[in-house]
């Protein structure tokens, strides 16, 4: 679909940024990714349904060092490891990450546990690339229904054939983001 396509190629344009630059001018990024963009991030999933919402700032931290400070939002479907049926699993991650430079020494911040993230300062980041990496550092490891929440075979069907209420909800969590 050569429309898609285009539209997949508009959305990596808009979130390429100079990252110390963004830090420095205070600026913003706001967007929504379709998950179908985010290709690694599919691999975890059992659709490539729905989006992510993301909030990118730059600034500085206390010691006036730039950082990026990220907001991630969005509803996921993972498959259950004790009944392979679909989980609904709401997205909702922030984190700040401190930009370094090439080959800067951290000091005792690396021992630090409370440090902050690092990333390498980076004239072109992608911000989606860098959204989908944290995605995937927060998914956990095993997702699983809640104890005795899981489906029988049979059921996980009839669920397939209700597929608007998993729409409904998303539709509900995209109008409480406010957009
Ligand atoms: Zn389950």
């Amino acid at each position: 679909m050569p429309q898609k396509y285009y539209h997949a190629r508009l959305m990596s344009a808009q979130t390429v940024i100079d990252s110390l630059e963004f830090a420095r001018a205070a600026q913003e990024l706001r967007g929504r990714l379709p998950v179908t963009n985010l290709v690694r991030l599919q691999d975890c999933l059992v659709d490539a349904d729905g989006s992510v919402d993301f909030v990118v700032k730059g600034g500085r931290d206390a010691e006036r060092r730039p950082i990026l400070a990220l907001e991630i939002s969005g509803l996921l479907h993972l498959q259950c490891q004790r009944c392979l049926g679909p989980l609904d699993y709401p997205l909702q991650l922030s984190n700040t990450l401190l930009l370094v430079r090439r080959g800067e020494d951290l000091g005792a911040d690396a021992d630090d546990p409370e440090a902050a993230d690092c990333i390498e300062a980076d004239l072109a980041l992608d911000v989606a690339f860098l959204i989908e990496d944290e995605i995937l550092l927060s998914l956990p490891f095993a997702p699983r229904h809640a104890d005795g929440s899981c489906q029988s075979v049979l059921s996980a069907m009839r669920r397939e054939g209700s597929a608007p209420a998993a729409f409904a909800k998303l539709a509900a969590l995209k109008k409480g983001s406010g957009q």
